[in-house]
């Protein structure tokens, strides 16, 4: 579909045609289908500011032909700065295999990497959108190789962006806290107002000290009224030590609740049904979120559909796309809604329609009854009108996304 960008650069216009969800079609075995309709939707100053009776023949507007309207995608963990996305291909290298060795190679490969990475990141962020995904938390490397100077490039990055694309930053000590000496460059990042996260990496297998990584890095967070966003690959023991230790930190500062979150927390992906139940207890009443890439190699299933039974916030990101440290990433938020989907076995048209929130950080045009929830009157107009016919087909064919809304403008998307 051909959009005149230039000609929709106003903040003011209504968009006809549009389908959007209007409730589920049940008969005795519950949903079978997902009833839509078309609509006129008017987006002004940068939120919906109103949804009416279709009317084809109206003047001056958008005609979205049919496109199935969804909230736009967020991809809650990336790694915007440091990216190999645009240059030649360039697989894993079987000499690197630990945290460890891949420390040693950035320490290696970041000076040459920085000299690009503003442009890298624009293209990384071009993948995204074309994808449909209009936000991201991106972390960003703070180690003593580059200093700040990924996030200098980053938000220069974001700049050359801005109005299409927008982002929330997690200072990220890729190099350890004390494995290497970031903790003061760490310290100058988190008082910095762009950034919105304090990070951290196995305080365990990198640092050495659980107690000692976890109790800076909750200070840090505390001093300076962030949230915090830690890496931990730490399998069994350790791993779920430092997941209890955070949790305890949490409980005791009730404003960390709801803004501190475990990436990847693999450790949970080898526990029993019955320990899974339970930490997935803790980490609730601690409000403390996990953020996957839906791992599921190496018998690593992480027990999402346990974590989501108890209320725990489940946030989904891409993590790598072409990258030194994975290059099956796709940039794609409906492919990992998708491959959810397929783990879980969320498959019936209910199932699939709820799998669509990991895509979307939680929004979903239609609540559990079948009841229109979104778009209403004030929601921001981040959205994106799919070639599909409901939400379920959207996650199970991974459908491809004609035109993406950030904030009221219109994104130019490869055709
Ligand atoms: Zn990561």
């Amino acid at each position: 579909m051909q959009v005149n960008y230039a000609e929709h650069k106003k903040r003011h216009y209504t968009l006809k045609n549009v389908r959007l969800e209007t409730g589920f079609i049940k008969d005795e075995s519950g949903v079978i289908a997902t009833q839509t309709d078309l609509f006129c939707v008017e987006i002004n100053n940068g939120q919906v500011s109103q949804v009416f009776a279709n009317d084809e023949q109206l003047a001056d507007a958008i005609d979205a032909k049919g496109l199935l309207m969804l909230p736009a995608f967020k991809d809650m963990h990336i790694h915007l700065d440091k990216t190999l996305y645009g240059l030649p291909w360039q697989a894993l290298s079987p000499k690197r295999r630990t945290v460890a060795d891949m420390i040693a190679y950035e320490q290696e490969i970041i000076p040459h990497l920085l000299k690009t990475s503003v442009e890298r990141a624009g293209q990384l962020i071009n993948l995204l959108q074309n994808y449909g995904t209009t936000f991201a938390r991106t972390h960003f490397n703070v180690d003593t190789t580059s200093g700040l100077r990924s996030l200098e490039n980053l938000e220069k990055a974001l700049n050359n962006k801005k109005g299409t694309f927008s982002a929330e930053l997690v200072a990220f000590p890729q190099h350890g806290l004390y494995y290497t000496d970031s903790a003061a460059l760490m310290k100058e990042a988190a008082q910095l107002p762009n950034v919105s996260f304090v990070g951290g990496l196995d305080p365990f297998s990198i640092d050495g000290d659980i107690e000692k990584a976890i109790d800076f890095t909750v200070q840090l967070a505390i001093d300076n009224d962030k949230g915090i966003d830690i890496h931990l690959h730490d399998a069994g023991e350790e791993g779920i030590r430092t997941i209890e230790y955070l949790i305890e930190h949490t409980l005791k500062n009730p404003p960390l609740q709801g803004k501190t979150y475990v990436s990847h927390a693999f450790a949970l992906a080898h526990l029993s049904q019955k320990a899974a139940e339970g930490i997935s207890e803790k980490l609730s009443e601690a409000k403390v979120g996990i953020v996957s890439s839906v791992p599921f190699r190496n018998k690593i299933t992480m027990p999402i559909p346990t974590l989501v039974k108890h209320g725990v916030e489940v946030l989904v990101g891409n993590d790598n796309v072409q990258d030194y440290w994975s290059t099956f990433g796709t940039g794609n938020m409906l492919q990992k809604a998708k491959l959810i989907a397929e783990l879980y076995g969320w498959e019936t048209e209910f199932d699939l329609s709820r799998t669509l929130r990991f895509a979307t950080k939680g929004t979903l045009p239609l609540d559990n009854n079948g009841a229109m929830q979104w778009p209403m009157t004030g929601d921001d107009a981040d959205i994106a009108l799919v070639d599909a016919s409901c939400s379920a087909e959207a996650v199970s064919r991974m459908s491809p996304v004609n035109i993406l809304i950030s904030k009221g403008n219109m994104v130019p998307l490869k055709s």
